[in-house]
């Protein structure tokens, strides 16, 4: 059920909400507006099936995460260990701060009771009696929203003792972190829950093995446990009719920079960005794509040449980048490419926790040496040491944000080398900033 690439299916079958299928009606927050749309349906599935069998409800649905790696939901579940006589925690990472992503902070404003209907199917399964959400702590009024869910949740007896008579008691609380960039990587997330500074944990052990207090813990996105009741309620085979063989189902796509009408589009996986891009109206008028990046700034961008890839792990995998957290942030012609990098590097450099060396230095010096070709400043053999730079740092850092901060460098040498020459050779930026919205 791909759709086919250059537009030919229709808008009506492409665009078929679930997740935010109502976020534009009156109050769509409160637990009336969920119910008013069967909400809580596939909770009374789930209770009515054993863990076990959730567990392998999920798997064979094939949801994949939807934080950015794209992990298979079911298999991680099936990672906590059974009758281990340790409590299990479900942790939701709702820190969402990768560049250009902003899906988990509008399904939590608009939709919060998918999520807890999702955390008390997983915590069914994974047989947990305690689960977290670790919010971004600048999102105030998504916070607020978030905590009157929970009181609405616990007060209709989908949370607490006893959920709907079936015998699971389980605690939900809401903790909001202190945006810091590196406290969305699953293992300092967990040390800054347990009030020590966010710095990511030596994996293995993986948290499925030792995570919060050092017990068995699932780590899964806001958008992925938000998923799992349709998943329940609508059942496998409907999951599966959407997207791919290897990436079923719908997802959230985070659209943003030069486009016509920026926002948050639900499609299913393997669309193309040229799809989405015909739907959403396009381009800004008058001008054309230049380069764009799959799912975020941590994906290694790419240009028109690949319009039509599928937006799927598998396609955006072959054409050399990453599907991520489905971020598609698009640049036209205006933009300079070494001060949009040069931008999200310094973003990394300041967001680099300090813990390892080639990331902490690394980026530091990227900085440098970006800030220097920008100014006019730099020389030919400039790309050939961000380049060696990019190289200590990616694969020889602690965690992902190095590997994340390296992706831009050598990305955009790949498409852009000449774009870089422009600038050390003509003595600084051939491009006017003032043309260019997105650095407004
Ligand atoms: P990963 O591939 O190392 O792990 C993915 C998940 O699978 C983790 O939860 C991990 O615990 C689990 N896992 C992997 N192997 C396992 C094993 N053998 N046993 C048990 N569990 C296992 O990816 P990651 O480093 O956790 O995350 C990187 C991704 O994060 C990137 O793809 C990036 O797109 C994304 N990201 C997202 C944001 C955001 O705002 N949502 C921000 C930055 C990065
Ligand atoms: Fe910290 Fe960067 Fe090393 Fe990750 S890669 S541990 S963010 S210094």
């Amino acid at each position: 059920s791909r759709p086919e690439a250059g537009g030919e299916s229709s808008p009506e079958k492409l665009l078929a909400p679930v997740l935010s299928a109502f976020w534009d009606e009156d109050r769509s927050w409160t637990l009336e507006g969920y119910r008013r749309h069967e909400g809580y349906e596939g909770l009374r599935k789930a209770l009515a099936m054993s863990p076990d069998d959730v567990i392998a409800y999920v798997k064979e649905a094939g949801l994949r995460g939807r934080g950015g790696a794209g992990f298979p939901t079911g298999m991680k579940w099936q990672f906590i260990p059974q009758g281990d006589g340790k409590p299990h925690y479900l942790v939701v990472n709702a820190d969402e701060s990768e560049p250009g992503t902003c899906k988990d902070i509008p399904l939590l404003f608009a939709n919060p009771h998918a999520l807890i209907e999702g955390i008390v199917i997983a915590c069914h399964a994974i047989r947990s009696e305690h689960a977290f959400i670790y919010l971004r702590g600048e999102v105030v009024p998504v916070l607020r929203r978030l905590h009157e869910a929970v009181r609405e949740a616990y007060a209709a007896g989908y949370l607490g003792k006893n959920v709907l008579g079936s015998g699971l008691n389980l605690e939900l609380t809401v903790h909001a972190g202190a945006g810091a960039y590196i406290c969305g990587e699953e293992t300092a997330l967990l040390d800054s829950l347990e009030g020590r500074r966010g710095q990511p944990r030596l994996r293995p052990p993986f948290p499925a093995v030792a995570g919060l207090y050092a017990c068995p813990t699932v780590v899964n996105n806001v958008e992925s446990i938000a998923s799992v009741p349709a998943i329940l309620h609508k059942g496998k085979e409907w999951f599966r009719s959407m997207g791919s063989e290897k990436s079923p189902g719908f997802t959230l796509y985070s659209l943003s920079g030069h486009v016509a009408n920026p926002g948050q589009y639900e499609a299913p996986l393997g669309i193309t960005l040229r799809q989405l891009l015909e739907m959403s109206g396009g381009m800004r008028p008058g001008h054309r794509l230049k380069f764009w990046t799959p799912g975020g700034s941590s994906t290694p961008m790419l240009t028109e040449e690949h319009l039509d890839v599928p937006l799927d792990y598998e396609g955006v995998g072959a054409a050399g980048s990453m599907l991520g957290t489905k971020a598609l942030q698009c640049f036209d012609e205006t933009t300079c490419v070494v001060r949009a990098v040069t931008r999200w590097t310094e973003f990394y450099a300041h967001e680099s926790c300090g813990k390892c060396t080639p990331c902490r230095e690394g980026t530091y010096w990227l900085v440098q040496l970006l800030r220097d070709i920008e100014a006019g400043k730099g020389a030919m053999s400039d790309l050939d040491k961000l380049a060696d730079i990019a190289d200590n740092i990616n694969g020889k850092s602690f965690c992902a944000l190095g590997d994340g901060a390296a992706s831009p460098i050598f990305s955009s040498l790949k498409y852009f080398r000449e774009e870089y020459a422009q600038h050390i050779t003509g003595g600084g930026c051939p491009f006017d900033p003032a043309k260019s919205t997105a650095w407004a």
